[in-house]
């Protein structure tokens, strides 16, 4: 096992940092909200194979949530972080309160967000009002304060990675890096959030990847009409007790608010879902290679 560092500020974090980079080491960051499983831990197994640090930072972004409920609700545990990111090799983990990432700020109305860009439109960005504000700003901060070589985001937050992507193209680093979902045996999605759920609730939420898998099978078999394609999802979606924000279809490579119009050449199909009072997001690409 190897030598894991924890740096409790953004400060110290950034001085490890450059000695890094002044030392001619590539620096992989994995940005996560901890609660660590499977799925953050592919990302971090991704950054040790491409760099020569691999740097996780662990921080509950107040920022990004739009519901108070769910921000107190998330859960924490950064000593059992900490024991897996030393067995999977990470080399330093950081984290800092609010005021230590944006010094000068007491409250989260004190800080000046950034505009989120124009991938924030529709979809999350309008069921999570403010949410990809939050997530340009502390994603921002992070890149500034370790400046990384590549960073390490997962495809289930989909919407995101085109927004952070949209960020280094603006900033002229990092380079991305999008790592495939992670999913428990029945499809669901790894979460952080699915420790919340009861086992019920976790093979009643399977239904979320059963009707991504749908609409693909509807795309092999030549269906190119999105809300045709929204109409196969929101079948099967309705057999499961799940409370239904949005299930549809977007172009990736060419992003739109509203439901695109016409056959399609490309197609991610999109699901965001609560589950007692457990929200969900999954994400599946129809079209092939
Ligand atoms: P979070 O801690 O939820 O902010 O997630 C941190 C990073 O891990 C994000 O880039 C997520 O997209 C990624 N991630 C979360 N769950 C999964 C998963 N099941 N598979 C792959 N990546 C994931």
């Amino acid at each position: 096992m190897s030598e894991l560092l924890v740096c409790p500020d953004p400060i110290s974090a950034s001085e490890w940092c450059l000695q890094q980079r002044q030392a001619g080491q590539s620096i992989g960051l994995v940005p996560t909200m901890g609660a660590l499983h499977e799925g953050h831990l592919t990302l971090v197994d991704q950054a040790v194979a491409e760099n020569d640090v691999c740097v996780v930072s662990i921080f509950v972004n107040p920022l990004q949530f739009n519901d108070a409920r769910d921000f107190d609700a998330y859960p924490r545990d950064i000593k059992d972080d900490c024991r897996m990111l030393a067995e999977r090799g990470c080399d330093m983990v950081f984290t800092g309160t609010l005021q230590q990432f944006f010094p000068g700020a007491d409250t989260v109305e004190d800080i000046n967000l950034l505009e989120p860009g124009p991938y924030a439109e529709g979809l999350e960005g309008e069921h999570r009002a403010g949410h990809f504000a939050g997530v340009r700003t502390i994603v921002d901060r992070l890149f500034t304060t370790t400046q990384p070589d590549r960073a390490y985001f997962g495809e289930k937050d989909f919407q995101q990675t085109l927004v952070v992507k949209d960020l280094a193209q603006h900033l002229g680093f990092p380079e991305i890096r999008v790592c495939p979902i992670q999913r428990e045996d029945n499809g669901l999605a790894m979460s952080s959030r699915n420790q919340r759920l009861t086992v019920e609730q976790r093979q009643q939420a399977g239904g979320i990847y059963q009707a991504l898998l749908a609409a693909q099978q509807s795309w092999q078999t030549g269906e190119r009409q999105p809300d045709r394609l929204q109409d196969v999802m929101l079948r099967i979606l309705k057999d499961h007790p799940l409370e239904i924000e949005y299930a549809g279809v977007r172009d990736p490579e060419q992003w739109t608010a509203q439901v695109p119009t016409g056959s399609m050449q490309r197609a991610q199909a999109l699901i965001a879902a609560r589950i007692g009072d457990v929200r969900l997001i999954d994400n599946l690409r129809l079209h092939g290679d």
